[in-house]
């Protein structure tokens, strides 16, 4: 099953656009629990048995090539190093291939660091359980997978012991309840192929309301680069707000008036991380995050 994963060779990977390869990530781990490339330590111990605080994320001297690179190029990741707190929100910005995305692979494991170390827990992912880091772990990604089932099965399989309840607790928390209960079967609507179709906010709240049921440490949140309407954004950023509160939050973020509470930025370019800080602070330093502020205010976004 681990092959899923290698058959990206550059010459798939052409045909492959960013919004695919996102939902291959969330249908990997979120729904069809295909196990990464990598290999789990006949030692490895559970998460809950790392002796750091749940919800903390650290990268420490991170050099990552993805296992088809060839070797001369450059590292995709080059020493990257940062601290996230439990609870934080953290927001990774910078252009079009800088190695935001990598970066929230190398979390949930998907891939190893070449050089350096990945920490989850406080304890590096090589030594964690591959089933019990990825049930710490929530993602909502540009394109959620929806299967072929009704919204209580879809719903389910973040929680398959949810109750009715629970499931209409964490819909109305995700924003989509009403919407739902509109819909002339309500929870036994069936979606996904072939089935009702929802738009791309709907969809999005469902992965949130999935992620509330989950109720993971952390969540990875891959910012959409197709920007929704106006009103439906600001609907998904409600429920987005919701799902972050009291956990930590991972942000890849495209559109930087979506990250300006965060509570770190983080500039990656090149592989590397530039800048950090709050928003505030980078912008009085005047490098290049606030280049890119300005450039999307002025409406080159
Ligand atoms: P974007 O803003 O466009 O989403 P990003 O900052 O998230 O970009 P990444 O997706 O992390 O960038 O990609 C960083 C680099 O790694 C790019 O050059 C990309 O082509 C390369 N890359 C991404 N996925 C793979 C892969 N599976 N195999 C080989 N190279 C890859």
């Amino acid at each position: 099953q681990s092959r899923l994963l290698f058959p990206l060779t550059s010459l798939m990977r052409v045909a492959l656009d960013l919004q695919t390869s996102s939902a291959l990530f969330a249908r990997i781990f979120e729904y069809l629990d295909l196990k990464p490339a990598i290999t789990e330590s006949p030692d490895a111990i559970a998460v809950e048995q790392a002796l750091g605080p749940l919800g903390s994320v650290r990268f420490e001297d991170v050099t990552f090539r993805y296992p088809d690179a060839a070797a001369e190029t450059r590292p995709t990741l080059d020493a990257v190093s940062f601290t996230i707190a439990p609870g934080q929100f953290a927001a990774f910005v910078g252009p079009s291939g800088a190695g935001k995305t990598t970066v929230s692979y190398l979390v949930p494991r998907l891939y190893d660091a070449s050089e350096g170390r990945v920490l989850f827990a406080g304890e590096d992912v090589k030594n964690l359980t591959q089933s019990s880091l990825i049930s710490h772990i929530g993602i909502v990604s540009q394109e959620t997978y929806l299967f072929h089932a009704t919204i209580a099965e879809n719903l389910r399989y973040a929680k398959p012991e949810a109750t009715d309840a629970e499931l209409e607790a964490a819909a109305r928390s995700a924003n989509i309840h009403d919407t739902i209960a509109s819909f002339p079967d309500g929870y036994a609507t069936v979606v996904g192929e072939r089935g009702y179709r929802l738009s791309g906010g709907e969809k999005q709240r469902i992965a949130i309301a999935r992620v509330l049921l989950k109720d993971p440490a952390v969540i990875v949140l891959d910012e959409a680069t197709s920007a929704l309407d106006t009103l439906s954004e600001r609907v998904v950023q409600r429920a987005l707000d919701a799902a972050a509160e009291g956990r930590t939050t991972i942000a890849i973020a495209h559109r930087l008036s979506t990250i300006v509470d965060a509570d770190v930025i983080f500039v990656v370019d090149g592989g590397r991380i530039v800048e950090s800080g709050t928003h505030a602070e980078l912008l009085t330093s005047g490098g290049v995050y606030s280049r890119m502020h300005h450039d999307q205010v002025a409406g080159h976004s």
